[in-house]
């Protein structure tokens, strides 16, 4: 199957048509589900391309193809899950290696790092990536990576991925950024100098929460093939269903996020001026603090918003977090319907609690994922919830 991109005017097109072609067998426009383990060769390694489907299958090369076209980069790598693409890419390292991580990032990815990676000698620096400065500060000659999370999770932080990038080729760094939030409808991080694209592709890729996946996609040939060699030798790939779902999935992640845009925008607005409400963390506000850098590297705000109640009790919040009747009380984000989750002790609770206040992540925070249901029955369930 080729990865040639195809002349695209619209992301909508890209989206729908990206690493798709017609099954060479039989034509079918859809990509099968080569539910298959292994592949029948003429003789010994003489194959069309497939030997053992941990080493590749046509559904998952289909899906890389697609990742790789969504995101404006030559080649793309599919994982059984996020954290599994983050993994491979810290293993691009030796110890002794430094990553310069952000103080404000998914909670997993901060596991995976301290507790996986750490104790085989690689060095993380979690800081404040806002000010790039900060980024400078923390480059030392044992610096490799920079990872990057924008719009951070859960506060609505923006990175300027161009002036982190530009820096980190000055000093021969790698960055990759993770593009879970934003998706590549909103923000395409290949475009602004970044050198990996990791996503979660269980989130707006998938977008309808029956999939756990992740994938990078990147530029360089050499990075690609260290990439490709970690995945076929640690193991972390997806099965044929499993890409499956998420080629189907990306084929409406445009009129997906337009919707998620709008009704985000709609709440973050009626949150604002709710009198029980006292701060709501969404970069398209004006006066969110890198509105204008949000404005720059994104095609638009999202539908993630995270919002503080005026009472801190924990009583409170939890009566807000257990009361909203369509919106329901989980994990995860990027799906068609919306949830509402409480990071401190979901998302984010394997960040140690000093660490966590310390970053502004208070115990009252309350996340959203705005889905793309109606807005006014999202509206009427938020008011019910929080009276
Ligand atoms: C969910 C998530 C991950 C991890 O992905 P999984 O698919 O759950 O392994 C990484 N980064 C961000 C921003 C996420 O939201």
């Amino acid at each position: 199957m080729s990865n040639e991109a195809k002349s695209y005017k619209g992301l909508g097109t890209k989206f729908i048509h990206a690493g798709v072609e017609p099954d060479p067998s039989t034509g079918a426009i859809m990509t099968p589900v080569y539910q298959t383990s292994t592949y029948v060769q003429s003789a010994p390694d003489t194959h069309k391309g497939y030997d053992y489907s941990r080493a590749g299958n046509p559904t998952r090369t289909a899906l890389e193809n697609a990742c790789a076209q969504i995101e404006n980069g030559k080649y793309g790598l599919a994982f059984s899950s996020g954290v599994s693409a983050t993994d491979a890419v810290i293993r691009l390292l030796n110890p002794g290696d430094e990553v310069i991580a952000s103080n404000d990032m998914y909670g997993g990815t901060y596991r995976l790092f301290s507790k996986l990676f750490e104790k085989f000698g690689i060095k993380f620096l979690y800081i404040n990536q806002q000010d790039i400065k900060n980024v400078s500060d923390a480059i030392t000659s044992n610096t490799k990576l920079i990872w990057i999370e924008t719009p951070t999770n859960p506060l609505m932080n923006i990175v300027d991925i161009a002036a982190v990038t530009q820096l980190a080729k000055q000093h021969k760094l790698l960055v990759c950024v993770d593009n879970t939030f934003a998706s590549p409808y909103l923000q395409n991080p290949l475009d602004l100098g970044a050198d990996i694209v990791m996503h979660s592709s269980t989130k707006y890729l998938g977008g309808h929460s029956d999939v756990v996946q992740g994938c990078l996609v990147m530029n360089d040939k050499q990075l690609r093939d260290d990439l490709y060699f970690i995945q076929k030798s640690s193991g972390a790939v997806p099965g044929p269903q499993d890409c499956f779902l998420v080629l189907r999935g990306i084929k409406t992640l445009h009129v997906r996020m337009q919707r998620h845009c709008e009704n985000g925008e709609k709440i973050a607005k009626y949150l604002r001026i709710h009198p029980k409400v006292a701060k709501v963390y969404w970069p398209g506000f004006e006066d969110h603090p890198n509105h204008a850098i949000a404005k720059k590297q994104m095609r638009g705000f999202g539908g993630m918003i995270s919002f503080e109640l005026k009472d801190e009790s924990a009583a409170e919040l939890k009566r807000v977090v257990t009361s909203t009747k369509i919106i329901a009380l989980a994990e995860s984000l990027g799906g068609v319907e919306s949830l509402i989750n409480h990071p401190a002790t979901m998302t984010h609770a394997s960040i140690p609690k000093e660490e966590r206040i310390k970053n502004g992540l208070k115990d009252s925070l309350i996340r959203l994922s705005i889905g793309i249901e109606d807005a006014d029955d999202l509206i009427e369930d938020l008011s019910q919830a929080i009276g």
